[in-house]
């Protein structure tokens, strides 16, 4: 099988990546979205099979137990999500670059299991603070949900060095566009 390159963007929930990779996604061409499965509940907007496979929790588990998955986490109590094998085997054969928008140990778990093919991006927020008002600000989740997220966030931060760069995002402007200088750079290497 053609064999494509891993573009890993990584950081707290609330740091701004699924809004670089939809950026990027416009931008590249040659990129194409990892849908990740998950067991949470949909949010307003959100498409099956574009955003996520929403599946039940024992399918999830089910398909852990027929290893399907190449990596997979309880990111939050109850709500798994994980990287189909076949997802990426879907978008190499179609001859596209696999981008993903994932949490810290799961996109550090594909940079180990993926070596050099893998860029590994953590996108870093001003502060916890501006993190926390801009986790408020994009409202989907509730009050309870919105702590587990703020508490894993404080964690999750500190992780930042064991990534490939880390990509402010302050202004997000300048942040997309360095993020597209990062991709065309990577993907022109080779
Ligand atoms: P993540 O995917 O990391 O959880 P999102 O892309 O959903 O984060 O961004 C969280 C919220 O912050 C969204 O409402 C988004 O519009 C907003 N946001 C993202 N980047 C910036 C930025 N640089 N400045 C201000 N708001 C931002
Ligand atoms: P959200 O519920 O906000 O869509 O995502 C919650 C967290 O789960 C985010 O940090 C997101 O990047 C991460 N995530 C999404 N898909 C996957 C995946 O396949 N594996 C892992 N480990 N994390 C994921």
């Amino acid at each position: 099988m053609q064999e494509g390159k891993l573009l890993i963007f990584s950081a707290p929930s609330g740091a701004g990546k699924t809004t670089i990779v939809h950026h990027l996604l416009k931008k590249i061409p040659q990129l194409a979205f990892s849908v990740s499965a998950t067991t949470r509940e949909k949010r307003g907007n959100e498409i099956h099979g574009k955003d996520y496979y929403f599946i039940t929790k024992e399918e999830f588990l089910h398909r852990i137990a027929q290893k399907e998955f190449v990596e997979f986490e309880e990111v939050y109590t109850d709500n798994f999500y994980g990287t189909l094998r076949s997802e990426i085997e879907r978008l190499w054969a179609e001859g596209k670059h696999v981008i993903f928008d994932i949490d810290v140990e799961g996109g550090l778990h594909l940079k180990k299991k993926f070596g050099d093919r893998a860029l590994a991006v953590f996108v870093q927020p001003p502060s916890l603070e501006v993190l926390i008002q801009r986790l408020r600000g994009r409202a989907t989740d509730s009050e309870e949900k919105l702590n587990e997220r703020i508490s894993k966030a404080e964690k999750e931060l500190a992780y930042a060095n064991k990534f490939d760069t880390i990509l402010p995002n302050h202004d997000l402007e300048t942040a997309c566009a360095n993020a597209e200088n990062l991709v065309s750079g990577f993907l022109a290497k080779k």
